[in-house]
């Protein structure tokens, strides 16, 4: 390593700015979601001064999980589904990184789902972003787990038969889930300051955000958008999330502390309203990757390992 890059790791004081975060430009559709919660995205990291060099994102596949390839840091646009044990191992190979991990609902809550619980469960620290569009856009409209029950799509044309799963719900019922929290990209104070948050988590953040596909499921968030009172807000002085440009935007607001488990599963029910907010977080809980020491091997340390262990197996 050079004199001069040791220097610039040892004494990093480097500051840094949104631009420093942008890729090349997204070709998500107009109007959709996606860019507003990667503009959020470029803020956090800017506010929080992330080294790019030290940030990764993982995604699986489908329209948001084009997400790593607009950022400048690291990247792994892995296959649908497996976002989750991919950044689980990044970060249990590379502790000191910062692991985003961008799923749709269909990468997270479908083919992924049983990644997503045990995830959930284990808790290691990663901010982990579910962008919800209630539809797959990468396939051309095909009925998702959260697709509205009666809502048609090119796989169920007479309207999804079945209830919508409830993320937040399934969420809050795992063990050891430490911070759940829901969004919606067309407000982007409660986003960014939903994003800081869980970035902010020490262990394994969740974040639901709505989000609107223009292309496929205009129909779905569109009244919602222009109906600020179908939206209610979690707030708590010390431990909500707050975003007070939305004091005059949304009036109606409902008190919970996010330590209350119970009352966190209650407000994750459907309702008439659109609930946002810090839903349940306990920074107390167990994280995975406190549960064992990581041996730190050298490259050289490392294949002399892998040479003993194939030598165990010769016949
Ligand atoms: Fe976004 Fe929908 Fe277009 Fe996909 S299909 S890029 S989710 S608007």
């Amino acid at each position: 390593m050079s004199c001069s890059l040791m220097h610039l790791l040892e004494e990093d004081d480097r500051t840094f700015e949104m631009d420093d975060y942008a890729g090349p430009v997204a070709r998500w559709c107009s109007g959709c979601g996606d860019h507003s919660v990667l503009t959020s995205v470029q803020r956090v990291l800017a506010a929080a001064d992330a080294k790019p060099e030290r940030t990764v994102f993982v995604s699986g596949i489908g329209c948001s999980s084009r997400f790593p390839h607009y950022l400048r840091t690291y990247g792994f646009h892995g296959i649908h589904g497996r976002a989750l044990p991919l950044s689980t191992g990044v970060k249990l190979s590379r502790p000191e990184l910062d692991v985003w991990v961008v799923m749709g609902d269909g990468d997270c809550v479908s083919i992924g789902a049983g990644h997503w619980i045990h995830a959930v469960r284990y808790n290691v620290d990663m901010t982990a972003l579910m962008l919800d569009n209630n539809i797959y856009g990468l396939t051309k409209k095909q009925t998702s787990p959260t697709t509205p029950q009666g809502y048609a799509s090119n796989t169920q044309p007479y309207g999804s038969w079945l209830p919508a799963l409830n993320p937040l719900e399934a969420t809050l019922g795992v063990t050891n889930a430490s911070f759940v929290a829901q969004t919606a990209e067309w407000l982007p104070a409660h986003l960014m300051a939903t994003l800081q948050a869980a970035h902010a988590h020490e262990g394994f953040s969740w974040v639901r955000i709505l989000q609107r596909c223009p292309h496929f499921t205009a129909d779905l968030f569109g009244d919602v958008v222009k109906d600020p009172s179908r939206v209610e807000l979690l707030v708590h002085d010390e431990r909500g999330i707050q975003a007070p440009a939305l004091d005059r935007m949304i009036e109606h607001r409902v008190t919970h502390d996010p330590l209350d488990l119970d009352r966190a599963r209650e407000l994750a029910r459907p309702s008439d309203r659109i609930r946002l907010g810090l839903f349940y977080h306990d920074p107390s809980l167990p994280r995975y990757e406190e549960t064992r020491e990581l041996p730190r091997h050298t490259v050289t340390e490392k294949m002399a390992l892998l040479e003993q262990e194939l030598d165990r197996h010769a016949v």
